[in-house]
């Protein structure tokens, strides 16, 4: 039901609580702020005022938006601008590099292009980039790559490093150290599930090491749409192994060889069908349906 003039009236003459009041009067207080961001006056009565953002007539990307200080007129508008400070030099997406604390610009503005480029960075691009970041690859397979081959996956061996106590048996084979090395490559859990895959595809590569596995991948293979699909085979078994891994760490239980290679088999062959590029040859078509179907 509304509440009438006289309500508000007696309600206004109420008297109130010491909790209460101090509760209206930092609601007052947030009104108050927000009415100064957005009319620039305040249209409330509070002694507190809040610093607001204002935006220089004519400021352009190179230009920086100052906060006045607190006690500064609300209506004045600065004059001078501070100069940008370099922050912390921080990675890109690659890992490498730094990004720029300095806004894009240039003398005719702003451009999408030249943002897209500030918020990337320069970095040096790493020579697993193209198989990790292969458009065919399901995107968190590729994040998953990604983490491997920087080796920050969460294996044993760094939980040990950030005092996290566990055994540091790998859980898969519950024989060797677990490593990102081990986890992926060297496990005999792993080295099955590949060699099976490798049968099926029919691939005769012997894969010793991470960096081995990366630039073997990186080689062209019979054209491009079979490299990339092979890439995405790899993208998925290594997401595979890694939730077989969990799995036998939360759950005590891992599924058998030939059930993760058929569950791998499976989610490259309706993932390729999902995003298969136009120009693709019937040639490779049918190499593509007889060796993942
Ligand atoms: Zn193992």
């Amino acid at each position: 039901m509304a509440r009438g003039r006289g309500d508000l009236e007696s309600r206004s003459h109420e008297v109130l609580s010491p909790t209460t009041s101090l509760r209206h009067l930092q609601e007052a207080r947030l009104y108050n702020n927000w009415t100064q961001a957005i009319h620039g006056s305040s249209r409330a009565t509070s002694s507190a005022r809040a610093p607001i953002i204002t935006i220089p007539h004519g400021a352009s990307g190179k230009d920086v938006w100052v906060s006045p200080a607190a006690d500064q007129t609300l209506n004045q508008t600065p004059t001078t601008t501070a100069p940008v400070t370099p922050a912390p030099a921080a990675p890109n997406s690659h890992g490498e590099g730094t990004v720029s604390t300095q806004l894009p610009s240039n003398d005719t503005g702003y451009t999408t292009s030249s943002g897209y480029k500030w918020l990337r960075g320069e970095g040096q691009e790493v020579d697993w980039a193209g198989w990790v970041w292969n458009n065919l690859n399901i995107p968190k397979h590729s994040f998953l790559c990604w983490l491997v081959m920087w080796r920050r996956v969460q294996t044993k061996d760094r939980l040990k490093k950030m005092q996290i106590h566990t055994d540091e048996l790998c859980p898969l084979c519950e024989q060797e150290l677990e490593t990102c090395e081990h986890i992926f490559i060297t496990c005999p859990y792993a080295s099955t599930c590949r060699k099976l895959l490798e049968d099926q595809i029919g691939i005769n590569v012997s894969i010793v090491d991470l960096t081995q596995l990366s630039t073997w991948l990186q080689k062209p293979c019979n054209g491009r749409f079979r490299r990339r699909v092979i890439q995405c085979t790899y993208a998925v078994l290594m997401y595979n192994i890694w939730k077989q891994r969990n799995a036998a760490v939360w759950r005590k239980c891992i599924a058998s060889h030939q059930s993760t290679v058929e569950r791998v088999t499976k989610e490259v062959y309706w993932r390729i069908v999902s995003v298969m590029p136009k120009k693709v040859s019937c040639t490779d078509k049918n190499w593509f349906v007889s060796v993942l179907s």
